[in-house]
């Protein structure tokens, strides 16, 4: 066992307004600069919907991420080395400025300069790449609430699969229905950026598992903008290098969160330390698609088991790290409580951030049958869970979304956080916990005391609960660069153990 440690981030769905603060505390911070504008290192989709760049999941036309080839070996779908190499001077993967948007400004001086006249003035859009007047026909969030128009939900990538009646009524706006998707980096374990990079460019940080790109090394082949499956990697036209979310460790160092998380109006980010074994990551991006999750989860340590403990303290990862992950938010959504996933584990690059499914659009229709629960304690279960399947929002999709299509896993997590609802409505409005609200929990998986404590932390945490910041000692660290590993299938693994304190 060879213990890390990396900063994780959730976002809780069922809490997110849509309100793209998040975006603009990113972008006011480290994308206010020439060659950047288009650039949105945090950004909030609406989904159904196509995202940004445009079908940014459509990875037979990105070729983002992994592939697992028969005898269990992975591979970039970008690449192998000769293509690698032929891709260098012409790589058709690669999104255009149109598949994100070509940004612009007004030329707001017109309103005040303008002569005299019978019109009121107005300021013309304007390109900010070419400084001309442009027509805008684009945006980073031009579906946001879906545009009025059932177009975009209709083209999501993550709606295969789903039964055709189903999708055809998820399509008639009157019947739409959305939520909201942040996303940055996902400071992945085996992150295809770093594998796709030619130079050796982009690295992971040993210390806190933060992804960045050293720009000094960057040449500006672009080959991690293309393998990236999640399409954040960003060119910087103007600097010719890429550039990307570097999860504010300046903050981080600080003892602050980064300034999306920090700035969250809908409060629904939470971050802190997650442990897991080095030597398991090989195996979390290489397990067949229908136990992925699984092993990703099997990757991340538990704080409290003193073999862990032992072995990060041999690995150079101090107490304070330890006290934080025992602490940690990621650590009791992800794996005590099993209520948060990654984004598209099927992409193969072990995302470390987290996902809450949201449950929002469901509990319309659930809280209609509250009432069942008059019922015998043997039928509560199956009137209540059996709505889930009716929802408007489909399991399907969320499934095609955070578990590689397993349906069972969206099912269990959905139950659960509808168990804790309906138990604390039937604590605080009824005034009532009876046997038949215990035994809607014991078939969700849970007890009353967890149901405490999912409540406490999902509605109600104080800043110090939201983000547990670990004690950061950067004068110890050794970063991993130039990975040996990084062609073989694995780029994650490799790092240089970091000296212990004091040693
Ligand atoms: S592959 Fe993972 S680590 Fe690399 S840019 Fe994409 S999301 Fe971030
Ligand atoms: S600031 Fe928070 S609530 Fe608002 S869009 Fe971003 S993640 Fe959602």
């Amino acid at each position: 066992m060879r213990v890390r440690a990396q900063m994780s981030m959730l976002f809780h769905l069922d809490k997110c307004i849509g309100c793209h603060t998040c975006s603009v505390a990113c972008k006011n911070l480290w994308t206010d600069r020439a060659g950047a504008e288009y650039m949105w290192w945090n950004n909030v989709e609406t989904r159904p919907g196509t995202g940004y760049p445009t079908g940014w999941e459509d990875q037979d036309h990105y070729k983002g991420g992994w592939r697992r080839d028969d005898k269990g070996r992975l591979h970039l779908t970008l690449q192998n080395k000769p293509t690698g190499i032929a891709r260098l001077f012409f790589n058709p993967a690669l999104p255009q400025l149109d598949d994100y948007y070509e940004p612009f400004t007004f030329r707001y001086g017109d309103l005040f300069s303008a002569p005299a006249g019978e019109q009121q003035p107005t300021a013309r859009p304007i390109s900010m790449v070419t400084g001309d007047e442009m027509e805008i026909a684009g945006g980073p969030n031009w579906d946001d609430d879906l545009g009025g128009s059932q177009v975009y939900a209709r083209n999501d990538p993550s709606l295969d699969g789903i039964d055709p009646d189903v999708r055809s009524q998820l399509e008639e706006i009157e019947r739409v229905v959305f939520n909201y998707l942040p996303r940055i980096c996902n400071h992945c374990l085996n992150p295809a950026c770093v594998a796709a990079c030619p130079s050796g460019a982009i690295y992971k940080r040993a210390e806190d598992g933060i992804v960045l790109v050293n720009e000094n090394k960057c040449r500006a082949w672009r080959m991690c903008v293309a393998a990236c499956p999640y399409k954040k990697v960003y060119y910087n036209w103007s600097t010719g290098k890429s550039e990307k979310c570097i999860l504010c460790f300046p903050r981080m160092e600080t003892g602050q969160a980064p300034a999306c998380a920090h700035s969250c109006v809908g409060r629904i980010r939470y971050m802190g330390v997650l442990l897991y074994d080095q030597d398991l990551i090989t195996a979390a991006a290489g397990a067949p698609e229908t136990e992925l999750l699984r092993a990703q989860l099997d990757a991340i340590l538990d704080p409290w088991d003193e073999r862990v403990v032992t072995a990060a303290n041999a690995a150079g990862i101090d107490d304070g790290w330890i006290a934080a992950a025992r602490r940690s938010p990621a650590w009791r959504f992800v794996k005590e409580w099993g209520l948060a996933l990654p984004l598209h584990p099927e992409y193969r690059t072990v995302a470390m951030m987290f996902y809450i499914p949201p449950l929002s659009p469901v509990v319309a229709t659930i809280e209609r049958n509250l009432t069942k629960l008059d019922l015998p304690a043997e039928r509560v279960d199956f009137e209540l869970f059996d709505e889930l399947d009716k929802a408007r929002l489909p399991i399907r999709y969320l499934a095609n979304l955070f578990s590689a299509g397993d349906e069972d896993v969206i099912r269990a997590v959905l139950r659960k956080m509808l168990a804790v609802r309906i138990y604390k409505r039937r604590q605080s409005v009824d005034g009532v916990v009876d046997d038949a609200t215990v035994a809607l929990l014991a078939s969700a998986g849970t007890t009353p005391q967890e149901a405490e404590d999912i409540y406490r932390l999902t509605t109600l945490p104080t800043v110090e609960e939201r983000f547990v910041m670990p004690p950061y000692h950067r004068e110890m660290s050794i970063e991993a660069v130039n990975d040996p590993l990084r062609h073989k299938g694995a780029a994650g693994v490799g790092y240089v153990t970091p000296p212990r304190r004091g040693a």
